[in-house]
């Protein structure tokens, strides 16, 4: 699988199978993508490769002591969102789908952070989970 960001500079290809393909409802994912929900693709680290510069935003979430838990990698040119790795979980990339060159092949098989759904949003039946993307 090929991917990039809108302007070309920051490219990328993954290798192997996929972890999972989980669609992200939750508040961040929504503010990154400026959209309803991430459809993220959780891939090991070592199938993961990537050319160009991003920048990063070091993501705390909700923790009020600002430790970051999710670096969120993006194109520092166009704004495109690349990648997010959990500071806890380094084995594992998630990689935001909409990037991908062919998103023919995506399918999602979980849903995450169903709490902050917003209440328009009617997806396939799929499983849930309390796991965090
Ligand atoms: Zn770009
Ligand atoms: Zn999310």
């Amino acid at each position: 699988m090929t991917g990039q960001c809108l302007c070309g500079q920051v490219t990328y290809t993954i290798s192997g199978d996929l972890i999972r393909t989980a669609v992200c409802h939750c508040d961040h994912c929504q503010r990154q993508s400026g959209g309803a929900f991430s459809v993220n693709l959780v891939t090991a680290a070592e199938n993961f490769a990537v050319e160009g510069t991003m920048k990063m935003y070091g993501d705390p979430g909700n923790d009020p002591s600002g430790t970051v838990h999710v670096e969120r990698h993006f194109c520092g040119d166009c704004g495109s969102p690349i990648i997010s790795i959990a500071t806890g979980r380094r084995e594992v990339v998630i990689v935001k789908s909409g990037t991908l060159n062919d998103k023919s092949i995506i399918s999602p098989d979980v849903e995450v952070w169903c709490e902050k759904k917003q209440p328009w949003v009617i997806m396939p039946e799929m499983a849930v989970s309390k796991e965090r993307e």
